[in-house]
């Protein structure tokens, strides 16, 4: 610990007032350990030596970057504590916050549990539950050390082409409003706000949430990634600026800045957006920070003119910088604005105390190191069992039999012989999505859990006999032994700009594998995917019926629990389903709207169950 370790100094005692806390930390401070709280650095970059030196105020894992593959939380635990322990060897001992993205569950861990991707979670319209799911994620983000989800990502995606798109809630700016419940999951009750209304997070069990990315980066010309968003400033606050009202009415404690531009102009030099808007208009109190690397694409080629881009940044109001490689010159750069005065020393200062409070407020100086306690509950059957009832909630139906007086679903789990096909129905990494292991995602047997195959042969039991061929044969497509078929098709995983989209058509040979089994077989067809793709009118013709599965994330399980009918659906699609891609972007209101299925839709199966949602650890 640093040298003030036994002193008898107000920011120590943690009976006084927080703002007392941080007038008297700051004061205490060098402009060089200033910087390095601004300072938030990567894993591979961060050597203990040089966190205690620079006092660096924050380190990420980027897209999984962990102890190693397939880390459990213990390991991770372990290494967060390494650093901590240096950050804490720093002369003034000022705890780091660790932070991930936790986008859906903690999943760069593994063994975490997965919660469907945001787009299911927007399907569900239930804000108790994604206030849940924010609460047990927190509990498996604290188990493995870190302190902060960069999540929830409150994009309004207006158009399906983005490869984000799965990690909005919904191109509807209510339903993504809603939603911004996760937050009082992830960081604590807002009732508990502190007085002044600072960022509160309530301490061991909870962790420091991140709104992004402001703002209109889901508004971006032909929903491309890190694009500009064309709008009135009117159609901005209502469209994609209302739910950071809800982030920051919860209190929410940091918001990152956005990639993309607004009308030209890349929002991370916009004072009038971050400080004029967010900061002064919406009363956000706690800090912001940059996107990766965000502050280099002020300059062309990306980071050449590093002292512009650190000076427009941090004097449009950036808080903490997500460097995150070249520290050195950043901490050297920054240092030498403020002394020739392009930085005001007030600037530097207000950002310090925004960090420095968020750091008193979430307990770091009290509890800076891992409750190893919440090691048994990463993964648990409660939590299991919740992101199960997610993945059921989240279900759309689309279709429902040829006839519509003659319903295919629920499927018989009686049947004597169900074919199981498709490149999604044995496969977590891809029943995961992106930011699943690692930031792009993968195929295969990526962490713990169920894949649709295996939820479907533990639905049925005994009483069937389950096929499974990824690409049914002839002679297996010939059989007229074979009751129904359940084909699973959809996406390869993919992360922000590799998932940028203008065809939208089923990948992997998806269609042929749907047509050739729905031409002999009765066929239900479970489309896993981040968004809405092509349904071809033949194709949908031939089948019987039709489940959007979005993303659903480790537990296959609450798919079966649906399509043989314990539970009925409930999803409503959270993005308007369009008919071909030269329709897009295509909004409700609008007079060219003809979807193929409008926001909203989804039918039911009419089934009745007396299921009671899971209770969590008290
Ligand atoms: C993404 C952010 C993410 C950050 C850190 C960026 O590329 O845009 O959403 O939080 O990386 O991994």
């Amino acid at each position: 610990m640093g040298e003030v370790e036994n002193m008898n100094c107000i920011f120590r005692n943690p009976n006084e007032g927080v703002e007392a806390r941080v007038k008297d930390l700051l004061s205490r401070m060098t402009l060089k350990e200033k910087v390095g709280q601004m300072t938030q650095i990567e894993r591979r970059v961060a050597d203990p030596v040089a966190i205690r030196d620079f006092s660096i105020g924050s380190i990420l894992s980027a897209g999984g970057s962990g102890p190693g593959e397939k880390a459990l939380s213990s390991d991770w635990a372990d290494m967060v504590d390494e650093f901590q322990k240096a950050a804490l060897q720093s002369r003034l001992g000022i705890p780091l916050i660790y932070g991930i993205d936790a986008v859906h569950g903690n999943n760069s861990v593994y063994g975490a549990t997965i919660f469907p991707h945001n787009v299911g979670l927007g399907a569900t319209r239930d804000a108790d539950l994604a206030k849940k799911i924010g609460a047990v994620t927190a509990l498996e983000v604290r188990a493995s050390g870190i302190h902060c989800a960069f999540a929830p990502c409150v994009a309004v995606c207006r158009d399906p082409r983005w490869g984000r798109c799965y990690e909005s809630y919904s191109e509807d700016t209510e339903i993504v409003r809603k939603m911004t419940s996760i937050i009082t999951g992830l960081q604590g009750q807002p009732t508990q706000l502190h007085p002044k209304g600072y960022p509160f997070v309530a301490g061991r069990n909870n962790v420091i949430a991140c709104a992004k990315h402001f703002v209109g980066d889901g508004g971006t010309e032909k929903g491309l990634n890190e694009g500009n968003t064309i709008s009135s400033y009117n159609d901005l606050e209502r469209i994609h600026m209302a739910p950071y009202l809800d982030c920051i009415s919860q209190g929410v404690s940091t918001v990152m800045a956005t990639f993309s531009s607004w009308n030209g102009r890349k929002v991370h030099g916009e004072h009038h957006v971050l400080t004029e808007i967010l900061k002064e208009k919406l009363g956000f109190q706690g800090f912001v920070i940059s996107d990766w690397q965000g502050i280099d694409h002020l300059s062309q080629p990306y980071g050449s003119n590093y002292r512009h881009c650190i000076s427009s940044s941090v004097n449009a109001g950036i808080d903490m910088v997500m460097v995150p490689f070249r520290y050195e010159e950043f901490v050297e750069d920054l240092i030498f604005l403020v002394e020739s005065g392009e930085i005001l020393m007030s600037r530097i200062d207000d950002a310090v105390e925004r960090i420095l409070r968020v750091k008193f407020v979430a307990g770091l100086f009290e509890y800076p190191f891992t409750d190893r306690s919440l090691l048994d509950i990463v993964g648990c059957k409660v939590h299991r069992d919740l992101a199960r009832e997610a993945v059921r909630k989240s279900l759309v139906l689309l279709k429902n039999g040829k006839d519509p007086g003659r319903p295919f679903l629920p499927l018989d789990r009686k049947a004597k012989r169900i074919l199981v096909a498709g490149t999604h129905a044995d496969d977590l990494g891809y029943q995961c999505g992106g930011w699943t292991g690692t930031w792009h995602g993968t195929s295969g047997r990526i962490t713990i859990g169920t894949t649709i195959l295996e939820a479907i042969k533990q639905a049925v039991g005994d009483n069937a006999e389950v096929i499974y061929e990824e690409n049914p044969s002839a002679d297996t497509l010939a059989r007229q032994d074979i009751s129904f078929a359940v084909v699973a098709v959809g996406e390869e995983p993919y992360a922000e700009f590799t998932g940028d989209n203008s065809e939208l058509v089923i990948p992997l040979n998806g269609n042929h594998i749907i047509s050739s089994v729905a031409d002999t077989i009765p066929t239900l067809v479970i489309l896993i995917s981040g968004r809405p793709l092509v349904l071809e009118p033949q194709l949908l013709e031939k089948i019987e019926a039709l489940v959007a599965a979005w993303l659903p994330g480790s537990e296959g399980g609450g798919i079966a629990d649906v399509i043989f009918g314990d539970f009925d659906f409930e999803g409503k699609l959270p993005v308007t389903w369009f008919k071909r891609v030269d329709q897009l972007p295509m909004h409700v209101g609008e007079n060219s709207y003809d979807p193929l299925y409008p926001l909203g839709f989804g039918l039911k199966c009419n089934i009745r169950n007396t299921f009671k949602p899971a209770r969590l650890h008290s």
